[in-house]
C-alpha cells in the first residue's frame, strides 16, 4: 500500500528551495504557465523539472534538439540498430554559402535565417525523426526506419523544400538559400559509435559541397545481395553424395582436421 503523499509538507518546502535560477532558465512565459506552488506542490515541481529538461536539450535559437539530444538519440539508435539489423539513416544538413548571409545582412538577419531553416526542415521530418542542430548552420536529421532504397529520395525532398522557399530579410526582399547533404546509414548487425556515424555522413556532405552544393551525396551501401554464381561458390562442395560425405565425415578426425 502506498502512503498518502504529505502535499502539505512538500508546499511549506517550496520556499526554503532555492529555485531563483532554475525559474530565471525557464523565462517568465513559462513561468507564467506553471501550477499553483501551494495548491499542487508536486505538479509545480513536476513542471519546473520538465522545464529544465526542455531546456537543457533544446537549440535556444532555433527550438530544434541540441547537441547532447542528438547524442543520446544517435546512441539509442545504434543499440536499435545493432539489435534488429533495422535501418536507421543520418543527414547531416549544412546551409550553403551562409557566411555571405551575415556578411551581407548581418548576424541578426543571419539568426532569423537559421530559424527560417530550421522551420523548413522540421516541417520535412516525421514525428519520430530527429532534427537537432549540430553547431553553427549545420544541422542533423536522425531517420529511423528509413530503408536504403528511399534515403536520397527523402534528403532530395528536403533539399529541394530549402530552395523552393526563399527567406525575406525585409518584406519584398527575397534571400534564396540552399543546403548540401550527406548522409550516413547505421551499420546493420555491427554495434558502431555516434563519432563514427557523424563523420561518415560529414564525409559525403563534404562531397556534397565539393561537386557544387545545393545537392545530396549518400554513402552506398554495402551490396549485400549474392549472386546465382557465388551462391555456386558457397555451396557445390557441401552438396556431395551420401556415401561420399559419410566417408568425408568419417575422415574428419582429429588428426586429420
Ligand atoms: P559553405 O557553403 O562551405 O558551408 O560556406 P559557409 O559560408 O556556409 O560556411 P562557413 O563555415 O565559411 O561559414 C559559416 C558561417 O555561419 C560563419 C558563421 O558566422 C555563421 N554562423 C554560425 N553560427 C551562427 C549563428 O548562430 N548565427 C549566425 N547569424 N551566424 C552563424
Ligand atoms: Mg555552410
Ligand atoms: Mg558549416
Amino acid at each position: 500500500m502506498t502512503t498518502p503523499f504529505p502535499t502539505a509538507s512538500l508546499a511549506s518546502c517550496i520556499d526554503r528551495l532555492q529555485l531563483g535560477e532554475a525559474l530565471a532558465l525557464l523565462g517568465r512565459d513559462a513561468c507564467g504557465q506553471l501550477p499553483d506552488a501551494q495548491g499542487d506542490p508536486v505538479a509545480y515541481l513536476q513542471a519546473v523539472v520538465d522545464g529544465l529538461c526542455n531546456v537543457s536539450l533544446r537549440d535556444p535559437l532555433t527550438g530544434t534538439a541540441n547537441r547532447r539530444q542528438l547524442m543520446t538519440v544517435l546512441e539509442g539508435e545504434l543499440d536499435r540498430v545493432a539489435r534488429s539489423g533495422d535501418a536507421a539513416l543520418l543527414l547531416m544538413v549544412d546551409i550553403d554559402h551562409f557566411k555571405t548571409v551575415n556578411d551581407t545582412y548581418g548576424h541578426n538577419v543571419g539568426d532569423l535565417a537559421l530559424q527560417h531553416v530550421a522551420q523548413l526542415l522540421q516541417e520535412c521530418v516525421r514525428p519520430m525523426d530527429t532534427l537537432a542542430r549540430y553547431g553553427g548552420e549545420e544541422f542533423a536529421i536522425v531517420l529511423p526506419a528509413c530503408q536504403p532504397a528511399y534515403g536520397k529520395n527523402v534528403a532530395d525532398r528536403i533539399r529541394q523544400m530549402v530552395a523552393s522557399q526563399p527567406f525575406y530579410a525585409s518584406p519584398g526582399q527575397a534571400l534564396p538559400l540552399t543546403v548540401s547533404i550527406g548522409g550516413a546509414y547505421a551499420l546493420q548487425w555491427i554495434r558502431s559509435t555516434n563519432e563514427l556515424w557523424i563523420e561518415r555522413a560529414d564525409q559525403q556532405l563534404y562531397q556534397a559541397k565539393n561537386l557544387g552544393r545545393n545537392r545530396v551525396c549518400i554513402e552506398p551501401q554495402p551490396d549485400s545481395t549474392v549472386t546465382a554464381e557465388e551462391k555456386d561458390l558457397l555451396f557445390s562442395g557441401l552438396i556431395m553424395p551420401t556415401s561420399a560425405a559419410a566417408e568425408s565425415i568419417s575422415s574428419m578426425s582429429p588428426g586429420n582436421v
